[in-house]
This record gives C-alpha cells, structure tokens and sequence, in this order.
C-alpha cells in the first residue's frame, strides 16, 4: 500500500487520489475536564500528579451501598461551556449508565448523558491561515465521568490501577462532521482550547490529558455520502491530531481506490513509526446497554439561572477580535493570533490602550512573543510588562530613540527587567537630533569617500550607503531623518 506520501496538498481541502479528488470529513469529540475542587458526584480532591490512589473517596471506589450526589459547580461550569459554544442550554436532562468492565472503572458503568444532554447545538467560528473563517457545528455537550487509570509497564507481571481521576467531571463537547482539513482540526481544538481558558472551565491542559479528542475521519468524494468513518481515541497531541488525520485520509483513500472498502473501526495513532492500527473493528465494539441511573434524579434547573451565569461571561475570543479590528486597526490575523490566549489579549491591550494599534500589535506579537518562545517563557513571567513595553514605544514616537535602537533597548529590558528610559540614558542611546553633530559626522563620511560622492549624484539611489556609514558613526543614534536631509543638501542631491 502506497503511503505517508508527502504531498503539499495533505491539510488542504482537498486531496488528490489516483482516480480524481476527494474530500476529508472529520469529527472530533472532545473531553475537556472540568476546573473544579471537586469530582463530579464526590467531594474528593481533582489535583493533578497527587499520590496514586490518595483521591479517592467511597464513592469514586463504588463501595456496595454508596450514592451519587451532583456537583452544582460542575453543572454550571458546563452551562458556561454551552454558552461559550452559542448552544442551546437544555433545562432537562438525564443522567444514564454506559455499562462496560474494566479494572479501573469500579462501578462497573460509567454515568454519562446519552440521549438527553445538559447542552444541545451550538457552533463554533475558526480562523484558517487563507484569512477565511468557518463554521463547524456543535452536535452537543454531555456531562460525564472519567475512569481511573491502569500501568500496565511498571512491573513485569503486575498492573496498576489509580482511581484519583476516577469521577473526575468531564465534558464531553461533540462536533458535527464539519471539518474538512487536518487544518481545520487543530484549529478547532485550539478554539475550543481558547473558549473554555477564556471562560475558565477547563484549564485546556493537553500533555495532563484535562484536553483530549477522539478523532473521527472518512473520505469522500466530493459531492458524495458521507463514507465510514474511523475513530482515533484519546489523542492529547494537536501534533499527532494533525498527523493522523493526514495518515488516515491517505490511507482510506488507498484502499477504496485499490477497490477495498473501509471498515468502521476504533484505530489507534502509533506516534514511534507514524501510522494509525486497528485497535477494535465495529464488531467486537462494546453494546453499553445505556439506562437512566436510578441513583441520580433528572437535572433540572431553571432558565433564570442560566441567565444568570450568561450575565457573568467575560468577554470571548470572537468578540474580542473584532473589538480589537476596530479599535486598534489590527489586521484580522493579527487579531486573531492576539485574542488566543486570554493573558496575551489583556497585556497587548494594556501596551495599545492610547497608542498605535498597529506599532503595539507589531511589537507585541514579533518582539515580545519571539523573545517569550526562544526562551520558552509564558506571558505571565515576562520580563518586560505591559507598561514598560508602552514606554518604549513612547520613546520611539517622541523621538527620544530611533526604532532600530528601540530593539537594543527591548533586548536589555528583556535580559534585565529594566525601565526603557533608564536603559537609554545608561547607555547614552538617546537619538541625536542635534543636526550639528549629525553635520560633522556627514562631513567626516564625504571627506573620507570623496569617489563615492560623486558617484552618487549620478545614481542617487545610491545614498543609501551614505546613510548607512553616517548611522554607524553615529553608533545607530542619528534621527534617520535629519540623516537623509543633511545628506542631500550635502551631496548635492
Ligand atoms: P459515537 O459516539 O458512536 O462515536 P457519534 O454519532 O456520536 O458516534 O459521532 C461521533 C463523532 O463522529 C462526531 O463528532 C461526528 O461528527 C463524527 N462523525 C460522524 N459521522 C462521520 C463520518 N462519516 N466521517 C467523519 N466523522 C463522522
Ligand atoms: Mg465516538
């Protein structure tokens, strides 16, 4: 089977088979757990990397005879989600038993919501790279419980169990099959990433697994029914997300066109040689026997509430995008990489507030987020704040510093934490506007290139080097400005 091809088309809307086009189409269902103290129907602890099994209360150990009790906080943080999402808040709904066996799910079933969510449809707005933006439908939002966890590799004839995330509330956030590129995938589960940050329901933690996504894809061909589908379970990479998805797609392409068929199946992505494999076919797929869990009353809950929470919502990324195209003048992408992340939205907001949108945003996103990444810094421990970085750019719009020189100064304010006036006047960068001082040093530079100063009032173009030599006489300092004018009352041009 031809494989693993490296065309640049993969991530594109449309891939190309031997036998014409076809089309990717792609679900994703996302589990995203739920910030809170507490599990969803215990008061045990949720704390990440605790000692194994010391969360784990009688309840989340489905002692005989323990009862479930909802946990208010968690159904609110998943109204918030629904809300975020722009879907429909459904006042009733019912919890119900998925039963299966394993070791590290004591209770023998999971407590799910299968045919009546806590949240119905809603949608979701992606930014892509080409500049336009799409629209993928949400299917529903359900509250469950997470299973503990087995280590199966620490002892060479003995696993493990650890019931701490045993319990723990997850929502489960299922998308239509909307998506047509792995593109597209990863952005999706980078805005839904967003939106629940922004909203502070889930800390969006992928390496923890508080984030990950059962991956759904089928191929068609443009036009088609939509064909079976394949599931890649619990992918916590958007990394691996994006490479199975690529994987995958080429592969069923291949054998529809080698006149096999696809079958439905639980695959999972082998990250070492980059290959999805069977995991389970549809066949040996588990009958989960859902019921209504007679422990747990239906949830019901008034639309006044609902309305309360909606009142508490801050401002979300869509909206704050816009806000931020016409305030600040950004370009759409630029906004769009900007209102990502919460933390980053509010800092370039506090460094444009009264000055250029533009120049802010430029700095912000270049300077400051190259630096951050090269040393793997996040916004919160930069060493340059909000209001020293508006200084600087203070500086460079009353001329006290040139932009070149204010990239030195951001430079020593980021290495050392410095104010950016205090910086110029240590180390005597102030612009020299003193067009005396700017004189001498054209003076200096003609007398010493006397062939090169006539040269250049027959290619005028060729000032620039004159520019060059006075600036670096100048130690970069010179108003570039008045460098240009003296320049060419002085040559003659
Ligand atoms: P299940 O819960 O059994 O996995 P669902 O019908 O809830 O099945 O669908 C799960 C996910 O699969 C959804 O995100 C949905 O959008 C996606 N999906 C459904 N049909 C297809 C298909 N033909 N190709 C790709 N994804 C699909
Ligand atoms: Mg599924």
């Amino acid at each position: 089977m031809t494989t693993k091809s490296p065309e640049a088309t993969l991530g594109q809307k449309h891939i190309q088979g031997a036998t014409g086009p076809w089309e990717i189409v792609i679900g994703l269902e996302v589990h995203a757990q739920v910030s809170s103290n507490a599990k969803l129907f215990s008061g045990a602890a949720t704390e990440f990397g605790a000692e194994p099994n010391s969360q784990v209360s009688l309840v989340d150990a489905a002692m005989p005879g323990m009862l479930p009790v909802i946990n208010e906080y968690c159904v609110e943080q998943a109204i918030r989600t629904g809300l975020g999402l722009e879907a429909e808040i459904n006042l009733y709904s019912v919890f119900d038993r998925k039963n299966y066996f394993y070791p590290d799910l004591p209770q023998g079933y999971q407590i799910s919501q299968f045919k009546q969510p806590i949240v119905g449809e809603g949608e979701v707005h992606v930014d892509l790279a080409d500049g336009t933006t799409s629209v993928i439908g949400i299917e529903r939002l359900h509250l469950e419980q997470d299973a503990g966890k087995s280590t199966h590799d620490m002892h060479p004839s003995k696993s493990f169990v650890d019931l701490n995330r045993s319990g723990v509330a997850l929502m489960e956030i299922v998308s239509k099959p909307d998506i047509r590129s792995s593109e597209e995938a990863t952005l999706y589960m980078s805005k839904i990433r967003s939106i629940v940050r922004y909203l502070g329901t889930c800390d969006g933690n992928m390496e923890q697994g508080s984030m990950r996504a059962d991956v759904n894809v089928s191929v068609r061909r443009p036009g088609e029914e939509l064909g079976t589908r394949c599931e890649m379970k619990n992918m916590n990479s958007l990394r691996f997300i994006r490479a199975a998805i690529e994987y995958e797609a080429r592969r069923q392409i291949d054998v529809i066109e080698d006149g096999g068929t696809i079958d439905q199946e639980t695959r999972l992505w082998d990250a070492v040689n980059n290959v999805t494999r069977t995991m389970r076919s549809k066949e040996e797929a588990h009958d989960y026997r859902y019921f209504p869990d007679p422990d747990l009353l239906p949830l019901e809950f008034s639309q006044a509430w609902v309305d309360e929470i909606k009142s508490t919502l801050p401002e979300l990324p869509d909206a704050k995008k816009a806000r931020f195209i016409s305030d600040f003048g950004l370009s759409p992408y630029d906004a769009s990489v900007l209102v990502a992340d919460k933390a980053r939205a509010a800092y370039f907001e506090e460094v444009a507030e009264g000055r250029d949108g533009k120049l802010a945003s430029n700095w912000v996103t270049s300077d400051l987020f190259g630096a951050l990444k090269k040393v793997s810094k996040d916004i919160s421990d930069s060493p340059v704040s909000a209001k020293q970085l508006g200084k600087l750019i203070d500086l460079i719009k009353d001329d006290t510093i040139s932009g070149k020189i204010a990239k030195q100064v951001f430079a020593i304010m980021f290495e050392t934490g410095g104010e950016p006036m205090a910086i110029v006047e240590e180390k005597g960068l102030r612009q020299v506007t003193d067009t005396g001082a700017i004189e001498a040093a054209v003076d200096e530079v003609i007398a010493a290139n006397p062939d090169k100063a006539a040269e250049v009032k027959e290619k005028p173009k060729a000032m620039g080097w004159f520019v060059g030599q006075v600036m670096k006489a100048t130690q970069g300092k010179a108003n570039p400005q008045a460098v240009n004018e003296i320049l060419r009352k002085k040559l003659g041009i």
